[in-house]
């Protein structure tokens, strides 16, 4: 968010919200956190900034003073040519299905009145496996706290994956990308004694069923992220990416009783053309609109664009930075469109 030479630069130019608002008309933008904490989350660590309650807190104060909070309903109410939605509306949405989102988030969404959507991955629901990524978390807090030195886990690693990096910068580039790491994540718990079973187990970092079902009769909208949270676009464009997307929604379904759920992609979904995905919905109904994550970028008419506000750099102890990364935000879609890049197809 506030982290590239692009960002800084642009949080430089003094142009209002309300301007840029004006400017970059979407109907609706996405705002989107994964995990709100006052205490440490192990399975988030490394892989995501997390903010505090206060600081998400101030957050909703900023969007309730500055913009109009919506519900999917009347998103969906809105694409088909039904009700109008107001101006600068925002659609509050939540990945990844951890449980604070349903102790931390729900309740402070309910005192609001706020409604938001909270995207699953279905086969973590109940804590019956972890993603990869949330396996890289738990190996990172490992090699920082553990009693093993980065050289040691490297050598060891090497030893069991020989085409693996030998080199410090290489294994950490490595270990950083989000690809292809489910055998090596097996082999790198292993080497740093990660007991993913007992942590599932111990922790419970994911929401439940049962947590599902109660939150959809409360009125919240619950979407799906997937069945196992892959990097999609590497699946290629067939029957995989096919299934990841319609069964999770169908699973979602069943729990909620809607007849279709919204889904969020994991990571991207740039690489995926919009005219597969747009097959992939006419096949199966119960797939409703669909949410990714490069910011307010034109897309077809069954994306909705979001942008990430984990990040809490600028918003101090207990402030928001909200209103400066949504300057950010809608800033970066007219450098886009300056560069003929503004709509993803
Ligand atoms: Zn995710």
């Amino acid at each position: 968010m506030i982290s590239t030479a692009f960002d800084t630069a642009v949080g430089s130019i003094p142009i209002p919200l309300r301007v840029l608002t004006a400017v970059v008309r979407r109907d609706v933008v996405g705002v989107l956190y994964h995990c709100i904490s006052d205490e440490l989350v192990i399975h988030a660590a490394g892989i995501m900034p997390v903010k505090t309650v206060r600081q998400f807190e101030s957050d909703l104060d900023s969007l309730q003073r500055h913009f109009n909070l919506v519900s999917y309903n009347e998103v969906v109410a809105h694409r088909q040519g039904g009700k109008r939605l107001p101006p600068r509306a925002v659609l509050l949405t939540v990945d990844d299905g951890f449980s604070n989102a349903y102790t931390v988030v729900r309740p402070i969404l309910k005192r609001r009145g706020v409604p938001a959507i909270f995207f699953v991955i279905t086969e973590t629901l109940d804590n019956r496996m972890m993603a990869d990524t949330h396996r890289k978390a738990l190996c990172n807090y490992r090699m920082a706290v553990g009693r093993r030195g980065i050289e040691d886990i490297m050598s060891l690693f090497n030893q069991q994956v020989p085409e693996s990096p030998r080199d410090l910068e290489g294994f950490r580039e490595w270990f950083n990308m989000t690809t292809g790491q489910g055998r090596c994540l097996d082999i790198l718990c292993a080497i740093l004694e990660t007991d993913v079973e007992a942590y599932l187990s111990d922790h419970r970092p994911y929401m439940t069923r049962d947590e599902v079902r109660t939150m959809s009769a409360e009125g919240f909208t619950m979407g799906a992220h997937s069945k196992t949270h892959r990097e999609l676009w590497l699946l290629g464009e067939g029957e995989e990416l096919d299934l990841e997307i319609s069964e999770s929604c169908g699973d979602v379904c069943r729990l909620t009783g809607k007849s279709a759920a919204p889904f969020s992609f994991p990571y991207q979904s740039n690489r995926i053309r919009r005219s597969v995905l747009g097959e992939v919905r006419a096949c199966h109904p119960h797939v409703g609109l669909m949410f990714d994550t490069h910011g307010f970028r034109k897309d077809s008419e069954f994306f909705v664009g979001r942008q990430c506000f984990d990040n809490p750099v600028g918003a101090g102890p207990g402030g928001s930075n909200l209103c400066l990364a949504m300057r950010h935000a809608y800033l970066a879609q007219v450098f886009w469109s300056l560069r003929g890049r503004g709509k993803i197809s």
